[in-house]
């Protein structure tokens, strides 16, 4: 079995620092991810939200 430890990455987004904790790193390996998380929370969140409002807004013209 593999430990997991809690790790501290730098959010490419806005340069702060978070927490990948050993249940998310388990829980990544689990789903088999293998890329860790570049972004902090807030910061995947708010692409997200991007991304949902971009593809509303494209189903929208697919429709018309
Ligand atoms: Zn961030």
């Amino acid at each position: 079995m593999t430990e997991y430890k809690d790790k501290t990455i730098k959010c490419v987004d806005c340069g702060s620092e978070f927490i990948f904790t050993a249940r998310d790193q388990e829980f990544y390996q689990e789903k088999g991810f293998t890329n860790e998380p570049k972004r902090c929370k807030a910061c995947r969140d708010k692409k997200k939200a991007e991304r949902n409002q971009n593809q509303s807004v494209n189903f929208q013209h697919n429709d018309n």
